[in-house]
């Protein structure tokens, strides 16, 4: 019998590759993409937490394409920000920001805020929706700090930027890959999804 299919319901290509990498242990399931299920316009994304967000693109993404959905909605929470860019971190120096310009913003921002109040946490919401109706939902973080220059080609987003507290000064962007899973929010909420999706 064929493998019951599951979608990960985003469009974020570095996203994609890290979830479906920690995935890739789960048997008895095939993980598709968004691409291989047609397509279909992208839901806006207009709730005020991670979780609210992360279960509209999964029910979108159910809804259009009639498997199951796993999505994650993830940022980065800066406290000397108030918080910010949080759910607004892909777009937070404009709609069409690119990472560069993200971290370009948080950096100027950050300009005289000084070592000690640099603390901030990546966190992630992953939303399982099944056909039946049935959810799992699952979160993981993982602290670190703001740095003073982007460092490192490896990972997406503000990784260059975030010396993670568990890699002794390096940034999550100067290390490989399997150490960031090791220890990030994705990786994090992707082992507390597995447990609970295994049973
Ligand atoms: P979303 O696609 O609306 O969930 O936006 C997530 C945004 O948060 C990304 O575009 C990145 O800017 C940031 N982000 C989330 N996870 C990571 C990560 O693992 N590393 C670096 N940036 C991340």
């Amino acid at each position: 019998m064929a493998a019951k299919k599951v979608v990960i319901a985003t469009n974020n290509a570095h996203k994609l590759e890290e979830i479906s990498r920690m995935l890739s242990p789960v048997t008895g399931w095939e993980f598709v993409s968004l691409k291989d299920c047609g397509s279909f316009p992208e839901p806006v994304e207009d709730a005020d937490d991670f979780e609210g967000n992360a279960r509209i693109k999964a029910l979108a993404a159910r809804d259009n394409t009639g498997l199951p959905a796993l999505a994650d909605d993830s940022g980065l929470v800066v406290d000397a920000l108030d918080g910010a860019p949080g759910v607004f971190s892909s777009r937070f120096a404009g709609e069409d920001a690119t990472d560069a310009d993200n971290n370009a913003k948080l950096l100027e921002l950050l300009a005289d805020v000084p070592d000690a109040e640099r603390t901030a946490r990546f966190v992630c919401t992953l939303v399982f929706v099944d056909t039946d109706g049935s959810e799992i939902v699952a979160h993981g973080s993982c602290e670190g700090k703001i740095g003073y220059e982007e460092r490192g080609a490896n990972g997406f987003g503000y990784d260059p930027l975030f010396v993670s507290d568990d890699f002794d000064g390096l940034t999550t962007a100067e290390v490989p890959a399997e150490q960031k899973d090791a220890i990030s929010h994705r990786g994090e909420a992707l082992r507390a999804f597995i447990r609970e999706f295994e049973g």
